[in-house]
């Protein structure tokens, strides 16, 4: 099947279930950018992570410059720009993200204690890395910090 990219390119996409792929092919501009992308090559092994949890959607990892005591980004193993790439196609592959943000929670023991999920879209959001990514951050309270977590990551 073809499905138009985020530029209007047409893809190639061989897909193995209604959550999204694990098996994806693409061409062009698209290509070069996913072998560029830093959490592609953190999924594909190629770049170390402290692993948290993975399955055949999502990979989920520490992240290297923790904002809370419990800071780990969830990510498709599908190449997404961001959220704002997201089209009801995505619709079972965001079930599969956020039932790995639930179980990251519980990996992490902030469970019953409260997390909160933040995705950045683009420049004024502060996003760093063009790979649709959920922050989990738990193990301390945001009551009021409705900033990014990038905001309180100097005192943490
Ligand atoms: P954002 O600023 O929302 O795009 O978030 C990107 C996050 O990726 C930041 O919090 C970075 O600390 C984190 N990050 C960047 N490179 C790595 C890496 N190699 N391993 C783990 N986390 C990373
Ligand atoms: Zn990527």
């Amino acid at each position: 099947r073809q499905d138009n990219t985020a530029d209007g390119r047409k893809e190639n996409v061989r897909r193995s279930g209604a959550a999204g792929n694990i098996s994806i092919k693409q061409t062009g501009k698209r290509r070069d950018i996913m072998e560029d992308c830093i959490f592609c090559k953190i999924i594909k092994g190629e770049i170390p992570s402290n692993k948290v949890f993975e399955n055949e959607y999502v990979y989920a990892f520490r992240d290297i410059a923790p904002c809370a005591p419990v800071h780990v980004l969830v990510v498709p193993k599908k190449h997404i720009s961001s959220a704002m790439q997201l089209t009801q196609k995505d619709d079972a592959l965001l079930g599969k993200i956020f039932e790995a943000v639930n179980e990251v929670a519980r990996i992490c023991g902030v469970d019953k204690s409260g997390y909160r999920v933040v995705t950045n879209v683009g420049r004024d959001a502060g996003q760093s890395v063009l790979h649709l990514h959920f922050h989990v951050l738990g193990g301390r309270p945001f009551m009021n910090d409705m900033s990014t977590p990038n905001a309180g990551c100097e005192e943490h």
